[in-house]
């Protein structure tokens, strides 16, 4: 079995290149979906005490599906509450595509 912080990074993994690769003008089907989809993913998320916690912060916080730039954000911001409650350091947002999309430049 995976444990909690495999989990955490494959999962952070998944949803960051999913956001990276949402489209700049979605659907309503799509925008549609996205919302639908991190409201259930944080409410089957396998992890009790974190599933709780991001499920309030999606309620609090809600997903902004109107493009590529604002879900990456939205997700990027969403992903910094996570480190600052687990005392890990800030992601720079501004390099969410470099990190997620195009590769780090280093
Ligand atoms: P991770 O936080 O897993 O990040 C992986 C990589 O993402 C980093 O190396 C970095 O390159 C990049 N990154 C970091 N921050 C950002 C950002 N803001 N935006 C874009 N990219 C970024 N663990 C707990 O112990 N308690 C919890 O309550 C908890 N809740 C979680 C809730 C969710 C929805 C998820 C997906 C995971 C949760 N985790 C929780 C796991 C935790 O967030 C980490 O995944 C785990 O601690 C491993 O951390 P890591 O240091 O390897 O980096």
């Amino acid at each position: 079995p995976l444990d909690k912080n495999e989990l955490g990074r494959s999962s952070w993994g998944l949803l960051h290149t999913m956001a990276a690769h949402y489209p700049d003008n979605p659907t309503d089907q799509q925008k549609s979906d996205v919302k639908t989809f991190f409201s259930t993913f944080s409410r089957l998320y396998p992890c009790e005490w974190c599933s709780k916690d991001f499920t309030e912060d999606v309620r609090n916080n809600p997903v902004d599906p109107s493009s590529q730039e604002k879900l990456s954000k939205w997700l990027c911001d969403a992903h910094n509450r996570v480190n600052a409650k687990l005392g890990k350091p800030e992601f720079d947002c501004s390099k969410t595509n470099e990190r997620w999309r195009d590769g780090w430049l280093d």
